[in-house]
């Protein structure tokens, strides 16, 4: 705090993390004798650049990117690139900090980075689209490579922009080095299964949980926020398994559909007019809109699947959730909990999957198309699915595992938080003070 005092994202989220690692502390001394937490909250490196680019009256704008390198202990840099006007260094480096434990919980040998703008997409043209990440890519390519960070897709940053950073970077930089960007088009590296994979990936993590309480889907109520790539594919999941899901929203506010949420409306809605939320009505007269996100939580339900954006759930929402009879939480979104909001889940007694474990399907499956890319093969669907479905298996038990070693058992944040530190922590003590 007295280095970045406003970097409020990033304090919170390793507030989170220090909390739950001072049983770890004091049964392994060497990590602290070793100032292994000081190296791990400072990144590698941060880079910080403009972006200049022209409109399409012809007007120079100028927005800011970043990328932060934060640990490649345990592999090369791997996480998304966010578009939003809400991007700045903290909200960067908290997601660089999470994508560290998030990516060693995976079992693939990837560190963790993030990077973005404060360009904002929304109503923006393709042509403007283009020229502005095209600029972006034209800084961005020195700094990345398929051997030292691979930048995905975030918030704002989907097929159409990775297409244009991917030609832009091919262009500069020559060859065809697919691994160095995943979630490209499947006509150009792309994988199978990338679009659906933190959706999917945070279903089957849930679905583990409530297995383990001899509870699942079948029938159940679900609110899932946002509606963009991460909502619309964890929607598509609970679907096929037998959920009702009754809600979902944008930053403009949220439908409530009682008879179950069209998903084809939404996809075109969203993926391919690129139109809000509201327009869902137009479509479905008897759903109602109500303007503004955050009511979403009072909707009562089973399970809620925050999937939106960070502190997107505060303590009132949590405990009109509670009030409203639910009975499990799975984070899709980055950090879409507050502190207090996890904190009165705990105390309630109600499953709670953190999106470090939780949504960590995306950079898995980012991972195999890393690993597609080098062997220079395609593999199917299903194979791609099945991969992703044992990760988010394993991810889930070494959480618990975790938690129950450190006397917080079913304490799933304490556990996936201890089970991502403690590999970086040993790779790093193995790698000496660097
Ligand atoms: P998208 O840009 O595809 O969608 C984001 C969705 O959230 C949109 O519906 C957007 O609405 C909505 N949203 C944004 N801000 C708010 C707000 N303040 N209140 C309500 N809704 C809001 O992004 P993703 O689906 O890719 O990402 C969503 C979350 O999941 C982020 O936290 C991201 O970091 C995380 N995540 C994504 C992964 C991925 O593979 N894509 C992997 C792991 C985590 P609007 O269009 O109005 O802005």
């Amino acid at each position: 705090t007295r280095r970045d005092p406003l970097e409020q994202e990033f304090h919170q989220a390793v507030k989170e993390i220090l909390e739950c690692l001072v049983p770890v502390l004091a049964r392994h001394p060497q990590y602290q004798a070793n100032a292994v937490l000081e190296r791990l909250v400072e990144p590698e490196r941060t880079i910080s650049f403009r972006v200049p680019w022209t409109d399409d009256a012809g007007a120079v704008r100028v927005n800011r990117g970043y990328r932060v390198q934060f640990n490649s202990a345990i592999g090369p840099y791997k996480g998304g690139l966010r578009f939003h006007p809400s991007v700045y260094s903290g909200i960067i480096k908290f997601l660089g900090f999470e994508q560290i434990f998030k990516n060693a919980l995976t079992g693939l040998p990837i560190g963790g980075g993030k990077g973005g703008s404060d360009f904002d997409p929304k109503g923006k043209s393709d042509r403007e689209v283009m020229a502005f990440t095209q600029s972006f890519m034209t800084e961005l390519y020195r700094h990345i490579g398929q051997d030292t960070d691979i930048p995905a897709g975030d918030i704002g940053v989907g097929a159409r922009e990775i297409g244009y950073m991917f030609g832009q970077y091919k262009r500069i930089h020559g060859g065809h080095e697919a691994g160095v960007l995943t979630g490209k088009g499947l006509l150009y590296g792309g994988s199978l299964a990338r679009k659906e994979a933190t959706g999917y990936g945070l279903v089957y993590f849930v679905q583990e949980m409530l297995a383990a309480q001899c509870q699942n889907f079948e029938g159940q109520t679900v609110v899932v926020s946002g509606s963009g790539n991460v909502s619309i594919y964890a929607i598509e999941k609970l679907q096929q398994l037998g959920a009702l899901v009754v809600a979902c929203s944008d930053s403009g506010g949220y439908i409530y559909d009682p008879q179950g949420i069209n998903l084809d409306t939404v996809k075109r809605l969203k993926e391919q007019e690129r139109a809000r939320i509201s327009e869902y009505v137009t479509a479905h007269p008897h759903a109602e809109y109500t303007e503004g996100s955050t009511g979403i939580w009072t909707i009562p339900c089973r399970i809620a699947l925050p999937c939106a954006t960070q502190n997107e759930l505060d303590e009132d929402a949590a405990r009109a959730l509670v009030s409203g009879g639910v009975i499990a939480v799975g984070e899709g979104a980055n950090m879409p909990s507050t502190l207090p909001a996890i904190n009165y889940f705990l105390q309630q007694g109600i499953l709670f999957a953190p999106a470090k474990a939780a949504n960590a399907g995306g950079v898995a499956v980012s991972g195999l198309e890393m690993s597609q890319n080098g062997m220079r093969l395609s593999w199917s669907f299903e194979e791609v699915d099945e991969r992703l479905r044992m990760i988010m298996k394993n991810i889930y038990r070494s959480s618990v595992r975790a938690a129950e070693e450190y006397d917080m058992p079913g304490n799933l944040v304490a556990g996936s938080n201890i089970a991502g530190f403690l590999k970086v922590a040993d790779a790093m003590l193995a790698q000496g003070v660097v």
